[in-house]
């Protein structure tokens, strides 16, 4: 049966469109089971009603015209119990309503099986026979497993479908594709869909007799990737912080012969291959190990890898690239979009991206936020092949693309994109202005970022500092730990940007869900597993070089304040502050006379939450991760999209947490700043004003939007909307109550589309 329903899964997922899908759903099933009648009853959410879409069995001219009201007639009833029903007579049932057309009469026998996609039943497969009797218990099973499955493929089927559909009769669409919102705003422009020629999967094995030759021809190709990504560097410089920058400088590092290159030269060396099959395997041993991550963020780096293997390799094949007419707007839409290709683009023609592949943490990402254009990741099912030339609209918001929108989408989304743009110049005003309530209470905020960051131009004038540095990415793109004098190199950069304003550099948090390539840890449980400080205490060695390369960074800055992630206990605290004493003493007896920095520790972990007074003792400030203490309190994945609806940082228990770690430091004057995601949603702003938070650290694009907030609130206020919010108990609760209390601001506008 297993094999059955895999293969029938298999041939629906390969179908054009839903019809294709349906009726291969109802042949197969009836095929499989030997039943009589098969059928598909999709539920049409507007009207109401069940429509017939797909029988063998039943008169075929009923399909599309025959439809049975919502709630009624036993397809009606599966509907409304979102259950199995399995009826001996159909025709004894009370809720039996015959449809003549369809010469259903015949058929005694009746099992229908909901087809369920998160919760929402989106239709009925339903099986007949003509003689009366229950189906047997193996069917019925059989018939609701495959139900449960179709769903994703209906869905699937239906956008390929509804787009498939304006490509032949070239007619208006209303209907959107959904993916993940990755960089907030409105795009409306052209499809541009880019495509990489070099194929690197299908370079066959041969070998050489030139072995120097391959190596030199391999050098070359490699050298002209190089240049050409410090080209595209040099062309992005205006519009790209210098920090993230370096994505093209790592990029280039990952081709040197430290890293990539030189296993691709070694076996041209040793083994004679010829250089394109040389390639291919180096680039899928290293993609492989990013491949086999279970952190997002690096699983996207096996992209990037693959990304410059294909590169190198038209370079190889002597297919060099031409220079490109992009239109005016350009959206540029992909199987796999790659960061490159975006950079590629001249700024002043690209509008969006889009991409069938890729999350959040993809390169493309990342580079689409920091220079502000809106961007869709993971559109699944998007049909690149159809879409070149073609209008889109992109809503960076909610994660939408509209192909080809109808007149009225398009004026609705003019006038969205027209209030965004508006928005954006209100904003544009508080720059410089001080971040204060309208009684007098200073909130400084500070700026997220890391290597590759969503740092965009402004966030270095406009924020206090640095409220979260993330080390990670140095450590990642190398094929070893960094040694302290990169690392110095490295930290030096961003305390110099923002001298004599604080940063706080946080030590590494890698382990488990993201081990560095050179230094793999599996384990079956890895976000409660060897993470942040609990890999520090381990190897002391690797905590101290990356101490004392921070130390000396800020040598004549002072501007440094360490922060430990992921801390669970007290005693954790103590051994890590002892290093960070033994690595600064150690400093001072070289000679270099650096000013002891601050330190403090990010609470992450619900335990923690419970030792804060003991923890804000010992320290000098507290950062709340509300991205890991959600995921820890809710016990929900925070990568995982089946749990993601389960994911809110703004559900009471996050806030009854904060609320607890803020009184605990409260006893020893020890300042709390929160430098989760949760730190940049305005609908929180005044609910953590209201508990007295110290500080708030987002990334740049959030910075205007909370500080218009925050200077249009008072604490006072604040802390009614607290009070109130503290009586719910549930997240949806909390969003609801904070969009009206901000709208009654004035300040809707701040709420992303979709938000309120
Ligand atoms: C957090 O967990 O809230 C946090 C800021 O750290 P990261 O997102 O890097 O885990
Ligand atoms: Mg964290």
């Amino acid at each position: 049966m297993l094999e059955t329903l895999h293969r029938i899964i298999q041939k629906v997922n390969a179908c054009r469109d839903l019809g294709e899908a349906l009726d291969t759903i109802v042949y197969m099933l009836r095929q499989s089971i030997q039943a009589d009648v098969c059928s598909v009853y999709l539920t049409d959410f507007e009207n109401h009603r069940h429509v017939l879409r797909a029988t063998v069995g039943l008169n075929k001219e009923a399909i599309g015209k025959v439809w049975l009201p919502m709630h009624r007639g036993l397809v009606g009833l599966v509907c409304e119990r979102a259950e199995a029903i399995n009826v001996e007579d159909a025709h004894s049932h009370k809720k039996y309503l015959a449809t003549v057309e369809t010469g259903e009469t015949r058929y005694h026998g009746f099992l229908g099986a909901p087809i369920l996609q998160q919760s929402k039943v989106l239709g009925v497969l339903v099986v007949r026979n003509r003689k009366a009797g229950k189906i047997d218990d193996e069917v019925v099973t059989f018939v609701l497993t495959l139900a449960a499955q179709l769903a994703g493929a209906i869905a699937h089927a239906d956008a390929t479908g509804e787009v498939a559909k304006i490509q032949r009769t070239g007619g208006p669409g209303n209907q959107f594709l959904k993916g993940r919102a990755s960089s907030s705003g409105i795009a409306i422009g052209t499809a541009f869909v880019t495509y990489l020629p070099a194929d690197l999967e299908s370079v066959p094995d041969r070998m050489t007799h030139d072995r120097e030759l391959e190596q030199q021809q391999l050098r070359q190709a490699v050298d002209a990737v190089q240049q050409e990504l410090r080209r595209l560097k040099q062309k992005l410089s205006d519009d790209l912080p210098e920090e993230d920058q370096a994505l093209f400088d790592a990029w280039v590092m990952i081709l040197s012969e430290d890293a990539l290159t030189g296993r691709a030269m070694q076996l041209i060396a040793e083994e004679g291959m010829w250089a394109p099959a040389a390639l291919r395997i180096t680039v899928e041993e290293h993609a492989g190990v990013f491949d086999a991550m279970e952190d997002i963020y690096l699983r996207e780096r096996a992209s990037d890898i693959r990304d410059l293997g294909r590169r190198v390799l038209s370079y190889l094949q002597q297919e060099l690239p031409s220079s490109i007419e992009y239109p005016e707007c350009t959206i540029l839409v992909g199987e796999e979009v790659s960061a490159v290709q975006l950079a590629e683009v001249p700024r002043s023609r690209l509008a969006g991206v889009v991409s069938a592949t890729g999350s959040s943490s993809s390169h493309v990402a990342i580079l689409s936020r920091a220079l502000g254009v809106p961007s869709v990741m993971g559109v699944e099912s998007l049909p690149t092949t159809h879409l070149h030339g073609r209008e889109l609209i992109l809503d960076g918001y909610s994660g939408r693309l509209y192909v080809s929108p109808q007149p009225m989408v398009r004026a609705e989304y003019q006038r969205l994109a027209e209030e965004d743009r508006a928005l954006t110049a209100e904003l544009e005003n508080l720059r410089g202005l001080p971040v204060e309530t309208t009684d007098g209470v200073r909130i400084p905020l500070y700026l997220n970022t890391g290597l590759l960051s969503d740092m965009s131009t402004f966030g270095i004038e406009e924020s206090d500092g640095v409220g979260l540095y993330r080390t990670e990415f140095p450590f990642m793109v190398r094929d070893r730990f960094p040694g302290e004098e990169s690392q110095v190199k490295n930290y030096r950069k961003v305390l110099q940007a923002f001298s004599p304003r604080p940063v706080a550099l946080r030590t590494l948090d890698i382990g488990g869900d993201k081990p560095l390539p050179y230094f793999p840890v599996k384990e079956s449980n890895p976000f409660l597993g060897w993470r942040g400080v609990r890999i520090s205490l381990d190897h002391p060695e690797i905590f101290l070089t990356q101490v004392r390369a921070m130390l000396r960074a800020s040598f004549g800055l002072d501007n440094l304040h360490i922060m430990l992630p992921m801390v669970t206990s007290v005693a954790e605290v103590d051994q890590l502050l002892a290093l960070i004493k033994r690595a600064h003493r150690e400093l001072l007896e070289e000679g270099c006379a650096i000013t002891k920095p601050k330190t403090g520790v990010m609470i992450e972990v619900p335990a923690a939450v419970y030792n804060s007074a003991a923890i804000a003792k010992r320290v000098d400030f507290i950062s709340v991760g509300t991205n890991d203490l959600t995921q820890y309190l809710l016990a929900v994945d925070r990568n995982n999209p089946r749990v993601a609806e389960l994911y809110s940082d703004l559900h009471p228990a996050v806030l009854f947490a904060l609320m607890q770690i803020i009184e605990g430091a409260r006893q020893y004057n020890c300042p709390v700043g929160i430098c989760g995601e949760l730190a940049g949603n305005p609908l929180a702003t005044p609910l953590l004003v209201g508990m007295g938070v110290g500080s708030l650290s987002m990334s740049a694009g959030s910075l205007l939007r909370v500080k218009r907030v925050v200077s249009t609130i008072s604490q006072a206020d604040s802390m009614r909307l607290l009070q109130s919010v503290l009586q719910m108990n549930e997240a949806d609760e909390v969003t609801a109550f904070m969009s009206a209390a901000l709208e009654n601001l004035g300040l809707e506008k701040l709420l992303k589309p979709g938000q309120g």
